[in-house]
């Protein structure tokens, strides 16, 4: 019986192509756990797996999706059976493993997690690898202590951003957005925020090595000269949850937030975490992320549409989360 997926094939020299074809089982690769996939998402990995590669993609062709969530259908893992309801983020799926753009997945169980009650396949990846990782933030910042005032989030209307806000505004916090898209005002407004920052206002600020001391914590999804910023107008013994490089991989920063005030920057990565971390992150997704909000963040697609949306989200321009029905 063959299926739907999106497959990105290259020849030679030549530019990937990406395209929906019919494929079957015996092409997945080895596993010990076959998933019925109901839905997947776009993260800025994704965008570099279906357009040039930038790297991450090593064999062709190649299946991209770097998350799925869907229902077990075979399983020779004694933890999973026909049936369980499952979420897969990381371990290079959907890089040096064929991913979650495809009706059906084949995957190591020690890859997997058991969705947790109270939230739906197409609500995790709503969530997706970009708001497990916000989670995942969250928990770090609160491990070395949130300080008074404002949480920064930055790339706040990006996918990591846009969860970190609905996530740490229903805990409590001030949440001050930073976003280059200022009619993204209403959104993040919606989502908790309680300040919008533009980006020009970080990013060209004086640029000394401290600032005034402003944020209580951070999760930068942007990196470049906006971490650097950043760094500097932390409060005493704050904590910035450094997560990606939207705006760039360079870090031009000195060594002063950390002696003077004690500044701790977290990298935070999604990618390799233990099994222990990942169900922790999940059940606080489940109980600590209102959902009616990460709903206003949906913008939903199918397999057709991802080679368009791989090349938006490289350039900034998604908004919230999209949610692939590969079964639509
Ligand atoms: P999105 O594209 O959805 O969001 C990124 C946001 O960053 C944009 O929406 C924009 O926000 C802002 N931005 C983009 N370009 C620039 C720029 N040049 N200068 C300043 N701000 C910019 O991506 P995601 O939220 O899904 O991912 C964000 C980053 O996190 C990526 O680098 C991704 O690879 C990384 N990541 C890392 C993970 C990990 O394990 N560490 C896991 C998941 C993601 P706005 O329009 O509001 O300004």
């Amino acid at each position: 019986m063959s299926f739907k997926a999106l497959v990105v094939r290259k020849e030679g020299d030549d530019k990937p192509i990406a395209a929906v074809e019919q494929i079957s089982e015996d092409q997945l690769p080895d596993g010990n756990v076959t998933v019925a996939v109901e839905f997947s998402t776009v993260n800025y990995k994704d965008g570099l797996c279906i357009g040039p590669g930038g790297g991450l993609v090593r064999n062709y062709p190649h299946v991209p999706g770097i998350d799925m969530a869907g229902v077990v259908e075979a399983s020779d893992d004694d933890r999973y059976k026909h049936g369980d309801r499952v979420v897969l983020n990381g371990w290079r799926v959907g890089e040096a493993h064929w991913g979650g753009y495809s009706q059906k997945a084949r995957v190591k169980a020690d890859w997997l997690v058991p969705l947790p009650d109270g939230i739906t396949t197409r609500q995790a990846m709503a969530v997706g690898t970009a708001g497990y990782t916000s989670m995942l933030s969250v928990i770090a910042l609160e491990k070395h202590g949130i300080k008074d005032g404002p949480v920064l989030v930055t790339g706040a209307a990006g996918g990591v951003g846009s969860v970190a806000t609905a996530i740490l505004s229903n805990l409590g916090h001030e949440v001050a957005a930073v976003t280059g898209r200022p009619e993204t005002e209403d959104y993040l407004r919606g989502l908790g925020a309680t300040q919008i920052v533009a980006r020009e206002e970080i990013n060209e600020t004086v640029k000394r090595p401290l600032e005034t001391e402003a944020w209580g914590g951070c999760i930068d999804a942007v990196g470049g000269e906006m971490l650097a910023r950043v760094l500097g107008q932390m409060k005493y013994g704050a904590s910035v949850a450094a997560v990606g490089l939207a705006g760039g991989a360079n870090l031009p920063a000195t060594v002063i937030p950390f002696l003077l005030r004690g500044v701790n920057l977290l990298g935070i990565d999604s990618v390799m975490r233990p099994y222990d971390d990942r169900v922790e992150a999940w059940s606080r997704i489940a109980t600590d992320l209102p959902m009616e909000k990460l709903e206003a963040m949906v913008q939903p697609a199918t397999l057709s549409d991802l080679p368009d949306l791989g090349r938006a989200i490289l350039k900034g321009q998604i908004k919230g989360r999209v949610v692939v029905d590969v079964n639509a």
